[in-house]
This record gives C-alpha cells, structure tokens and sequence, in this order.
C-alpha cells in the first residue's frame, strides 16, 4: 500500500505482508493466528478462512468499500468486526467511470491503435464516428456514493440528463437533478448506462441477455462495481450481435480473466479493475484501513464498519 499505513501497523505488531492473492489453502495457512487481516478484493474471508484464523482474530479491515469478498455475517457470529474504506474510493471510481464512458463513447482505444500500429487514416468526414457525450441521457444503477458522484460529473461537466435507479430511492441530493426510473424504463432510456451497486445475492448478473436487450442498439454499459453484475457472455453475445454499442468494464466476472470473446470486441473498453488506483486515493484507503485496525485492537469499534450490531467493546 503507498503511503504511511504499512507503518502505522508495524509500530503497534508484528506485519506480515502477503503482497500477492494466494490460492485459499496457503492464505489459511499465512493467516493462522492473526490478529487483524487486511485483505483484497481477491481475498475470500469466508467461514474457512475464518476457522484458520483462530480465536485471536479481532478485526477484518478490507483494503476497500466492496464487501462481496467477506463473509460478514459469519464474522458478526465470532464478534469479529468488519471494517471497510467507504468515502475513500468514491471520486477516483467516479472519475474511472466517466474516463471509460467518455473513451468507449469516442471510440478512444480504437483511435489510439489506429496510430501507435502506425497507419492512421487521418481526417475523414465519417472516420471513427462514436457517440456525442454532451447532453446525452446516462442511466445511473445503484445510486449511493460513486453513482452519485458520477451523476456529479456527467451533469455538471457534460449536461448530461441523469436518470436513477436504486431500491432504497434516489431521494434528493443537492445539487443533482436526476429523474427516479424502474430499471427497464431506465435501460430503455438511456444513451449510457453505469452500474454502481455493491455484488449481493440479488445483484448477482442483474444486466444479463433479457436486460441487454432493452437497451438502445447505440447505448453503452458501464461497469465499475462487481463483474457478476453483469452476465459477462451475455454481454459479448450483445457487443457481437450489435444489441448495444459498446461497453467500458473496469470488473470482470472471473478476475483476472475474462470471458471468451470480450477481448475480441472493438468497441469495448477494458481495464484491470484500477477504479481506485491512484496514488491519493490508495494512500487514504490504506490509513483509513490501518486506522480501523488500530481502533479495534485500541478496544473501540473500527471508523467505517459493516457490522454495527457488534457495538460495544472490542475483543
Ligand atoms: P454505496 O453503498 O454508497 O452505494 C450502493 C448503492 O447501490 C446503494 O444506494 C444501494 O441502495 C444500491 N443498490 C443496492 N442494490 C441495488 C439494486 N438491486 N439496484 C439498484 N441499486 C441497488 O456504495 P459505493 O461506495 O457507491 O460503492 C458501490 C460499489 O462499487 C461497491 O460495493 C464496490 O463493489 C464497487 N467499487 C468498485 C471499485 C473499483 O475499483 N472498480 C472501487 C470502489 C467501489
């Protein structure tokens, strides 16, 4: 992690950094005895992992908002608390998001290998035509912190029309005008839909072929949550089909890999889910995520925490 966190741990322990995503048995196995794990998207904190823990475990802080890789139920069971980074992700996301709209829309990646393999085209009328941003409808999935912060930016700095989707209500949010739509209505509507819903049981593939299939033949899927939002063959079968546009995806179903056929596809934008990867961002996450341990083996609850009805002393 950059910045001071690594430090901040090792002042108060011992730290033993894994550095890498194991497969399950020799995570367990690195695991055994900790007080508090700081793990990755990638790291799975299920009842297994738990068990090999032990009984010293106090704290799982996720180095992230995104919880789908912790079992948090089971971690309340064992009074382990869970902490998490929410806040500390959300405009890096947000700006990740309107970069892969913005690159999918003008057709960005295609342009640049047109150059770099070094037979560009130059200026034609009808050359690399994409979609126009400015004033374009986006259809915002899951409107907490990051789907806000992206209705921020494409209203704000694209006049975009910002239409909302979200189960809890989109209630009011100063400064954003966004209209609350059903989910058909919203990808019917839409020029450019992203999702930002967190990875659950009913999230799981909520984009698949029925819900592509609404959408307009020139829209264009963003993705910055979970891959399992969207069902990853459906949405090639789509791109290859010409039942959407295009697509920008910073997550993918089974990460790192992707699904057959997606790489293929010229009009999709992809990157290795680096939503938070800048050096500010990756800093704060790594203090607020060092500071919930501290906290928690300081005998308080962490700062940012999934699993409140743990209240009460730490331990
Ligand atoms: P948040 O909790 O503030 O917002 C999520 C919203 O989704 C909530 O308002 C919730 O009511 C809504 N929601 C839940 N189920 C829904 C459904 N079925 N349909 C529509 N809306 C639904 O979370 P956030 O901080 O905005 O983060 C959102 C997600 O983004 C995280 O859970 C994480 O998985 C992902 N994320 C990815 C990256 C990355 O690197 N690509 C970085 C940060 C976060």
């Amino acid at each position: 992690m950059p910045g001071p966190a690594e430090g901040w741990l090792r002042e108060r322990g011992e730290v033993t950094v894994l550095g890498a995503i194991l497969p399950p048995e020799r995570y367990r196995e690195a695991i055994r005895g900790a007080a508090a794990l700081l793990p990755w998207a990638g790291d799975r904190i299920d009842e297994a992992a738990l068990e090999a823990a032990g009984l010293d475990l106090k704290v799982v802080s996720n180095y992230g908002v995104g919880l789908d890789n912790v079992d948090v139920a089971a971690c309340t069971r064992r009074g382990v608390f869970v902490g998490h980074t929410p806040g500390a992700v959300t405009d890096a996301t947000a700006d990740l998001a309107m970069t892969l709209l913005l690159a999918a829309a003008r057709r960005v990646v295609e342009a640049d290998h047109e150059v770099r393999e070094g037979h560009p085209t130059g200026w034609k009328p009808n050359h690399l035509l994409g979609q126009e941003v400015t004033g374009a409808t986006l259809g915002i999935i899951g409107f907490g912190r990051i789907g806000q912060a992206v209705a921020r930016r494409a209203a704000g700095g694209f006049s975009m029309r910002i239409l909302a989707h979200d189960p809890a209500g989109i209630g009011v949010v100063a400064g954003i005008h966004a209209e609350e739509r059903g989910l058909h209505r919203l990808l019917q509507e839409s020029d450019f839909v992203s999702c930002h819903v967190p990875l659950t049981a009913q999230t799981h593939h909520l984009i698949g072929a029925a819900e592509l299939a609404r959408m307009r033949p020139t829209a264009i899927l963003i993705n910055t949550s979970r891959g399992a939002i969207v069902d990853e063959a459906a949405l090639v079968d789509a791109l290859q089909r010409g039942v959407i546009a295009g697509a920008g995806l910073d997550v993918f179903e089974n990460e790192p890999s992707t699904a057959p056929g997606l790489t293929d596809c010229p009009t999709v934008v992809l990157t290795p889910h680096v939503g938070t990867a800048t050096w500010k961002t990756r800093t704060r996450m790594g203090e607020l995520a060092a500071r919930n341990i501290l906290e928690v083996l300081d005998g308080r609850p962490p700062i940012a925490w999934a699993n409140p009805e743990l209240a009460g002393p730490a331990g």
